[in-house]
């Protein structure tokens, strides 16, 4: 059993919370399904556009925080004692979980990795269930898909530049496995633009079962 300082428990539970709490607006747009298509016999008023828009983005807001959960997990996990950092990227300022150095490859790998796991895992399972998402009325969903798949594009632009804040989670990983970073931004980029073809085109099986194929070997990667 870890002991952990309460902080880092109280992060934890706040970003646990924040992502939890989402899970309604999720499933009320599970139960809306189809709303809107040809078959609708809801007698609700379709929301606003300001009102889908809102969504859109809380879903995105909502993956970015999952995305951070996954590394939170693994840190308390191996008590890596993480910690949040102020960086910028193209002048952009964020931040990022930080967690101690001097942690074994793997166990390094594992953090590093976990909010791609997590994202592509939501992808996962939003496209599974839904196939038919892009002819449906699901902004929450939506944003989180589009976060999910854009922020990989992203990473792997900063993979590829080589580029951004030192504390990238595709430089660890390419360092945790001794690999150059542009291997590791290829692998983000891969499963994301085959996600982003299955919404466009939820016939295509061979992106469906090569998406799936590269995102089980990220996982695996954790046994080199
Ligand atoms: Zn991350």
């Amino acid at each position: 059993m870890c002991r952990f300082p309460s902080a880092r428990r109280v992060l934890l539970l706040v970003v646990s919370a924040a992502v939890l709490g989402a899970a309604p607006a999720a499933r009320a747009e599970g139960a809306a399904r189809g709303v809107g298509g040809p078959a609708d016999s809801s007698q609700d008023p379709p929301p606003s556009r300001i009102e889908r828009v809102g969504r859109f983005f809380g879903g995105a807001a909502v993956a970015f925080g999952a995305h951070e959960l996954g590394h939170l997990v693994f840190d308390v996990v191996f008590d890596a004692k993480p910690g949040i950092k102020k960086v910028s990227f193209q002048g952009v300022p964020f931040f990022a979980i930080t967690h101690e150095t001097g942690l074994s490859p793997r166990r390094e790998f594992t953090i590093s990795s976990a909010g791609f796991w997590v994202q592509q895992a939501t992808s996962e399972w939003i496209l599974t269930s839904r196939p038919g998402l892009r002819g449906e009325r699901a902004p929450f969903l939506k944003g989180m898909l589009a976060f999910d798949v854009l922020a990989s594009v992203a990473y792997s632009g900063a993979a590829f530049a080589r580029g951004g804040p030192p504390e990238r989670d595709t430089r660890a990983m390419a360092a945790a496995l001794n690999v150059d970073e542009r291997w590791v931004g290829a692998l983000i980029l891969a499963p994301a633009v085959l996600d982003a073809v299955r919404y466009f085109r939820p016939g295509a099986r061979w992106a469906v079962w090569s998406s799936r194929g590269l995102k089980a070997g990220l996982v695996l990667l954790v046994l080199k």
